[in-house]
């Protein structure tokens, strides 16, 4: 059965995220926006594992959950979190960041006194830091119950990745060590998109992963998988993890990787960004400060590679890249905000006739779209599909900008 997963989220109890993020609101916006299996993220926040725990009733036996109270049972939620880890390795300082699924709300209450037993705080950030090591906090899941599922997230951005250039390591068994076997996937993050990352032959015995990472109910689906559930249970989707069965995998949807805010090198305070090949002319120096540039994921990847760009591996599934629709409008219509009032209208009429976001950037015929909302939003739209379009590069925490209209198209003001 085909499911729309995205399972690495946050709630408003992690740092710099929306007061909105409810399990019902999340429940509302997973729908809005086309997801069938929401993460429930920060399963380790008390007070969020305790909304967890009395809003979401199991779903028979099978490790999904849903909402006790909701007008729609279409939308599942499976156990999820992203922690921080921060220890020291050799004479370096490690940081990263790891998503965990959990098989039950009893596994979820073992690990959160397991890691309360020792000393570590919870309470202070829905993502929290532990100073336990990768493999450690592999072990102590996977003693609880091997159903547990582990993997390291947005694996490429500087700070907090498996391989950032900040703090990385250069292959998976430098940062899991004995763990490595219990490893079956890996999160691609904003900033890099699958042909990046097939040119690391490291990764080809893993799972390739997308998941939005929002912190927002709007940036919700902004990546996620399309997976072929055999049937609607965690047991089912862990399977497909462990036997890394690819084929299962129908899709991922992915942001641009340029529009991520890690793409490319530079200092954002200095304005000044770069590619990879400059950055090497330079030596990694920026010339307005002379600091060490913040080197973003598409240059680590060029460091790790073994694979010329543009190879694919054998039985690598599909993805498509897409622009979330109320930037569309917001393009289309020529204004800035994708929050304006005009914009958030045009995306509640296209929502009563088309249903669902996922379905109008993906599946909707274009003529349709052009038959009731006119023919700008459907160009926009089939430009988005067809990866007709420019961006201005992310850098060091700065979003890259899409654009789909060239400036000197000439567009109507209003779209009616
Ligand atoms: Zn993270
Ligand atoms: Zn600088």
């Amino acid at each position: 059965m085909e499911q729309v997963l995205d399972l690495h989220l946050h709630s408003r109890f992690s740092r710099a995220c929306s007061a909105n993020l409810t399990l019902p609101n999340l429940e509302r916006a997973g729908r809005r926006k086309g997801i069938d299996i929401i993460g429930t993220a920060d399963f380790t926040h008390p007070q969020w594992f305790k909304e967890i725990s009395e809003q979401l009733i199991e779903i028979g036996q099978s490790g999904l959950y849903r909402l006790a109270e909701t007008t729609d049972s279409q939308i599942k939620f499976l156990l999820s979190t992203e922690v921080a880890l921060i220890y020291k390795q050799g004479d370096k300082v490690r940081r990263l960041h790891l998503v965990i699924h959990a098989p039950n709300i009893e596994a979820v209450r073992q690990l959160n006194q397991e890691l309360i037993s020792r000393g570590l705080n919870l309470r202070s950030d829905g993502r929290p830091i532990l100073g336990l090591t990768a493999p450690a906090l592999v072990k102590i899941c996977r003693q609880i119950d091997p159903q547990f599922i582990v993997y390291p997230a947005h694996i490429w951005t500087p700070w907090f990745s498996i391989f950032g250039s900040k703090s990385g390591f250069n292959k998976l068994e430098e940062c899991f060590d004995e763990q490595t076997e219990f490893i079956y996937a890996y999160e691609t993050g904003l900033s890099s998109d699958p042909p990046m990352n097939w040119r690391f032959s490291e990764l080809d015995k893993l799972i390739l992963l997308s998941n939005s990472d929002a912190h927002s109910l709007a940036n919700l689906a902004r990546e996620a998988n399309v997976i072929d559930l055999p049937d609607l249970s965690y047991q089912s989707f862990c399977n497909i993890l462990k036997n890394r069965d690819k084929q299962k995998i129908i899709s991922t949807l992915e942001f641009f990787p340029e529009e991520g805010m890690y793409h490319l090198d530079g200092h954002r305070q200095c304005g000044f960004v770069c590619s990879p090949t400059k950055t090497k002319k330079i030596h990694g120096l920026c010339p307005h400060c002379r600091r060490p540039l913040t080197i973003g994921v598409l240059s680590r990847v060029e460091e790790l590679a073994d694979r010329p760009d543009g190879y694919r591996p054998d039985g690598a599934p599909n993805f498509e890249k897409l622009v979330e629709l109320d930037k569309i409008i917001a393009e289309s219509l020529g204004v800035k905000s994708r929050n304006s009032k005009k914009v958030q209208e045009i995306y509640e009429q296209m929502l009563q006739v088309f249903d669902n976001e996922l379905a109008i950037l993906r599946k909707v015929p274009l003529e349709e779209i052009d038959r009731q909302f006119g023919g700008l939003l459907a160009e926009a739209i089939r430009r988005m599909r067809q990866g007709q379009l420019t961006i201005e590069p992310g850098f060091d925490g700065q979003y890259g900008t899409i654009r789909l209209f060239n400036p000197a198209e000439t567009r109507p003001i209003t779209l009616f």
